[in-house]
Formats: structure tokens, sequence, C-alpha cells
């Protein structure tokens, strides 16, 4: 099996789950001992969670770039970035590897036909529900997405930097996510994307009426299929 590196630390909450369902899926899949092997380039999030703010994505892409480079040069063989938001600079930082960069969007829309659905509603930070970045990376391979409305995209992007990127998981929150949920399935939404590798830190499938897609077990289960392939 071939080394999967990781671009985490954003936040290092979600990357422990990577870690866990990286090493669940490969055990599934070879039993006995058997663990994934893995390198981990964990940067510290709150410069990074600043450059998001302040919109500078190139200094970002810069970092990142850097970081998967250190993971390739460490020997990993595939790289998967830990977070849907900063799949933004996913070109950037698929141009400075020689290894495959496994995006999140495109493993995630698959999953979501393989249900045979075509209409999904999208959960994540602001950046990855109002930019074109992630939804229009969806809409390309057919799928159609809705979101929440403004004051809801407000709370969902709150909740995940106030509460779940520190680790903090509220009753209150989980309340609010399955009536924005609600409101996205009276869209149309017949299954709804958990865009941001730590909502389901908050979300369990029976809080939603329609399946969910939780973007950092299908990236995790993804990336061992390819690690056993390539
Ligand atoms: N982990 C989150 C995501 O999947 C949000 C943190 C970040 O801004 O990277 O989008």
């Amino acid at each position: 099996m071939k080394i999967i590196g990781l671009l985490g630390g954003m936040s290092w909450e979600s990357t422990a789950e990577y870690y866990r369902i990286l090493n669940e899926t490969v055990k599934d899949k070879l039993g006995g001992l058997h663990s994934a092997e893995i390198l981990l380039y964990s940067v510290d999030f709150e410069p990074i969670e600043q450059l998001q703010r302040q919109g500078d994505w190139e200094r970002a892409a810069a970092i990142l770039a850097e970081g998967a480079q250190r993971l390739e040069q460490a020997g990993a063989d595939l790289i998967l970035l830990c977070t849907n938001t900063m799949h933004k600079v996913a070109e950037e930082i698929a141009a400075a590897i020689s290894i495959p960069f496994l995006h999140i969007a495109d493993v995630t829309a698959r999953a979501v036909q393989q249900q045979g659905l075509s209409t999904v509603g999208l959960l994540g930070t602001r950046f990855t529900m109002e930019h074109s970045f992630y939804r229009e990376r969806l809409e390309q391979q057919g799928l159609q997405v809705v979101l929440p409305d403004q004051p809801s995209r407000n709370e969902v992007h709150r909740i995940i930097y106030e509460e779940l990127c520190l680790g903090s998981v509220n009753l209150d929150s989980r309340k609010q996510f399955t009536a924005v949920m609600q409101s996205l399935v009276d869209q149309g939404a017949q299954g709804i994307i958990l865009g941001c590798t730590e909502i389901m830190l908050l979300v369990k499938p029976e809080d939603s009426p329609v399946p969910l897609f939780d973007t950092t077990a299908i990236h995790a289960q993804a990336a061992v299929e390819l690690a056993m392939q390539i």
C-alpha cells in the first residue's frame, strides 16, 4: 500500500478524524493488524484563518503548496488536503507537486451520484458555500446545489469557526443545523453534503431527513482506495 500524505491542521479536530477513518478503513479491508501508512503535515491554523478572512488566498496557497512539497519530499505517494475550504487553492497546490492530489469535491460528487441523487444541499464555511470553486466543481459533475439562506449561512459559518474547530459540540448548534437541513430539503435537496470536515462532529445521520454525505469519511475512504491502486 502507498503512503497517504495528509495536509492537515485545518482544523486539527478534523485531521484527527481523518487519521482514525484512514486506519479503520485499512483495517476493514486488510484485517489483522494492518493500518494505514500516513505522513502528516499539520499547519498552525490561526495564520491560515487570518489569511482567509483577509482574502489573501495567494499567501495561503503558497503556505499549503510548500506543505504539500514537504510531504512529497518525505515520501508521500498521494496528497489529501484535509479541509473543504482550502480547496479554493487546490489548483495551486496540485501544480506544486508531482504526486496525485485527491480533490474532496470530486470524490464527494461521485458518492452522491452512486446513491442516484442529483440535487444536494451544501453546508460549509461561507467560502465553500458562497465562492464558486466548490459549488461549480459539483455542478460540473452534473449535480444541482441548493444553499441555506444568508442568515443561516452566517450561523453555520460561525458555528464551524467558533465551536467545531475548537472542539466544542453544542446541543443548541445541533438543533440549528437540523433546522437548516430541513430548509434545504424544503428547497428540493435529496441529500446534504457536509462540506466542512468538522460538521460530522456535530451532526449525525439521524439528525437529517435525507442522506448525509460526510466529506471527511468520503475523502479518507477514497484515499485508501487510491492508495491500493497506484
Ligand atoms: N475544515 C473546514 C472545512 O472543511 C473549515 C476550516 C477551514 O477553513 O479550513 O472547510
